[in-house]
Order: C-alpha cells, then sequence, then structure tokens
C-alpha cells in the first residue's frame, strides 16, 4: 500500500524535537498566546520575507479575517480561480461579497490572467490567485492588473509554503496573504491551524484584532470581531517543521521530478513550471483522458490517489443559485475529468515512484490497445 500522504513517516523524523516541544507547552501550561505563538509569527514573517505573521485558527478564517480587514463585504465583487478548495469563495462569501469566478490557465492551473479584466466591475473590490497544487500564480502580472484598476490583491498561500516567482516566495507579492497550516499541507499543525502575512502595518493590527474579538488590548474593544486564534501547541509543532520546510520542499521537488521523468508520454501530461516558478509539489497532479478508469487500477493496485478536485468551484451545488455554464469555463470543465493526484510526501521512495510509475504505465499501455 503506497498512500497519497503519509503524516506518520514525517512524524517518526522528528519524533524527539515534536515530543519535547509539545510537552514543554503543557508544562509551561502556556496554551494561549505565549512564547511559541510569537516566536513562530516572527520566523514565519522572516521566512516569507514580510514584516507581519498574524497567527489564526485556520487558513478559511484566514482569508476571511484579512477580507474584513479591508473591508470588503456586502455589494463587493471578488474574483476567484475557477479551481481551488472551496475556502477560497466560500471565505468571499462569508463576509458577504459575491465571488467572481474566472478560468484557469492551461498549463499551470492557477488563474487564467488574461480572463481577469473582462470579469471585472464598479463593484470589484480585489483579486484572490491560489497557487495551486503549489505552483505559483502568475503574480506579476496579477499585481499590474491590480494596480491598474486599484484592486487588493490576497494570495492564498495554502498549497505553496516556500514557492518562488524568480527567487521570491509567494506571499510577499500582494497586498496580504494566508497560509493554512492543516496537516497535510507542505507545513502542517497537528490539528488546524493557519496565519496571514502583510507588509501593511494597518492591516496586520487590523487583522490581528479580528482574530482576537476585536481587542486592542485586554478588555478593550475596538470592533467585533471573533476567536480565531492559533494554539500554542500548534505553535511550537510549527516552530519544529518550519527548520525542515525547505528540505520537504526539495524532496518533493526531487520526487516530482522522477515521476516527471518516468511519466513524460504521449497520453499523461505532467505539471510544468513556468516564469521562472519554484513548484513546491503540494500535489502532483497529472492528467489523462481515461483518468477514471486509471484510478480504479491504481486503486485496485494499492496506490493512494485522488482528485484535487472533482468537481470545479462554479459547479458545486452551493453555486447552482449562480446558473454558471461549463462552456464559460472550458478549461476548469476539461480539467475536472482528467486530472489525478499521484501519492506526494518528501518520505515517499523511489522504489515506492517507481512501482507506481509501472502501473500507470501498464494501464496506459493497456488501454491504448483496446
Ligand atoms: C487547505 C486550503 C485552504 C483552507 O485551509 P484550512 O486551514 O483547511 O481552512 C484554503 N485554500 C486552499 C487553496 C486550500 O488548499
Amino acid at each position: 500500500m503506497i498512500p497519497l500522504v503519509d503524516l506518520k513517516a514525517q512524524y517518526l523524523s522528528i519524533k524527539e524535537e515534536v515530543d519535547t516541544a509539545m510537552q514543554h507547552v503543557i508544562d509551561d501550561c502556556s496554551f494561549i498566546g505565549g512564547k511559541n505563538v510569537t516566536s513562530f509569527e516572527g520566523r514565519f514573517a522572516s521566512y516569507i520575507g514580510v514584516n507581519h505573521c498574524i497567527g489564526c485558527a485556520n487558513g478559511t478564517d484566514a482569508i476571511e479575517i484579512l477580507l474584513k480587514a479591508m473591508d470588503i463585504g456586502i455589494g463587493d465583487e471578488v474574483i476567484v480561480p475557477a479551481v481551488s478548495w472551496i475556502s477560497t469563495s466560500e471565505a468571499v462569501s462569508s463576509v458577504g461579497a459575491r465571488p467572481i469566478f474566472v478560468d484557469i490557465d492551461p498549463s499551470t492551473y492557477t488563474i487564467d490572467c488574461n480572463l481577469i479584466e473582462e470579469k471585472l466591475s464598479e463593484r470589484t473590490k480585489a483579486i484572490i490567485p491560489v497557487h495551486l497544487y503549489g505552483h505559483p500564480a502568475d503574480m506579476n502580472k496579477i499585481m499590474a492588473i491590480a494596480k491598474k484598476n486599484n484592486l487588493f490583491v490576497l494570495e492564498d498561500c495554502a498549497q505553496a509554503h516556500g514557492a518562488k516567482i524568480d527567487g521570491r516566495k509567494v506571499g510577499s507579492f500582494g497586498d496580504c496573504a494566508s497560509f493554512s497550516f492543516y496537516p497535510g499541507k507542505n507545513l502542517g499543525a497537528y490539528g488546524d491551524a493557519g496565519c496571514m502575512v502583510t507588509n501593511n502595518e494597518a492591516l496586520a493590527a487590523k487583522s490581528r484584532m479580528i482574530t482576537n474579538h476585536g481587542q486592542i488590548e485586554k478588555h478593550h474593544h475596538l470592533l467585533e470581531g471573533r476567536n480565531s486564534r492559533l494554539d500554542a501547541i500548534h505553535a511550537s509543532v510549527l516552530n519544529v517543521k518550519l527548520d525542515h520546510i525547505d528540505t520537504w520542499n526539495q524532496a518533493r521537488q526531487k520526487n516530482a521530478s522522477y515521476y516527471t521523468d518516468q511519466l513524460a508520454s504521449s497520453n499523461i501530461i505532467v505539471p510544468t513550471e513556468k516564469y521562472k516558478c519554484e513548484h513546491v509539489f503540494h500535489l502532483y497532479v497529472i492528467k489523462h483522458k481515461k483518468r477514471d478508469q486509471l484510478k480504479e487500477f491504481l486503486q485496485t493496485n494499492g496506490i493512494g490517489v485522488a482528485i484535487h478536485y472533482p468537481v470545479a468551484l462554479p459547479f458545486l451545488g452551493c453555486y447552482s443559485h449562480l446558473s454558471l455554464l461549463e462552456e464559460d469555463f472550458p478549461v476548469a470543465s476539461k480539467h475536472q475529468q482528467e486530472i489525478l493526484s499521484l501519492p506526494m510526501y518528501p518520505e515517499l521512495r523511489q522504489s515506492q515512484m517507481k512501482f507506481v510509475v509501472e502501473k500507470i504505465k501498464e494501464f496506459d499501455e493497456s488501454s491504448n490497445s483496446l
């Protein structure tokens, strides 16, 4: 059995460090806030290359809190890609604004920058590019569009911790960015966790207030916020893992190269890297015309595969009232039918990948001769 992700393998590789760090939090009974949270926020901000990091409860909250902090709400529209995890559009709706979907680029699977401007209106306030699967969206183009049209940019970096464009990390291009530390992400806590990063001091201060009931100091509530904090126990785990993230991302890249070298064949489309990007392969997603049969064949052979995501955002049941049409999102429509995520994690061994590749080739050859 080769799983899609193996969190146990990663835990065993850092067990002593993590156990000690978590035990310290318990010994100190300092569960909310405290030195682990402060030190992680500072270290993560410098890792990304920004001035401020504010921990929060999860990556979905991070998007929602940043939208609120930018005063985006009822009557506003926000541009989002047609393919992402639902959090991206859900957070927009949660603050009372409307998500406006834009089709994806056929080679990077991130928002198609050539289609953004035709979707702008007087109500548009922001763009949320998503660095899907770990490949950066085209931030240089997006920032130019945003500047020209006076829009905020919030980067959804949930799948792209450490990904770069021309040496610069994602999360440092937009006005602000959200990260998720869901356990299976490239940098994952031991439960739900997330953060926001920005260079804008006012935005940082307001976001921090919102995470902590609108308090500027204890019992001094300047606005109504919510409870969305990064727990100390998660911060202690993240502090340990932050020392390993670059090594882990390199291992993912090495694994991705192996797959790509071995799989390049006419029926299998492998991921690409564009505009001097450094992809961090949160997911390794291939495309195949007979995806459903391939998926079943691999699962029968004990290979953990999955689809991210089976239904593109515009076609989800929760947006049926918008009556969005497949022909208006041709790339996303085709994408959802052909994608398949292969096992991908830093500890994945070459012998395991070799087996995955052999089985894919076996399927491909037999399906060709049908
Ligand atoms: C995981 C994810 C999120 C949300 O993160 P949570 O911590 O699970 O709330 C947001 N956007 C994308 C693209 C994600 O993959």
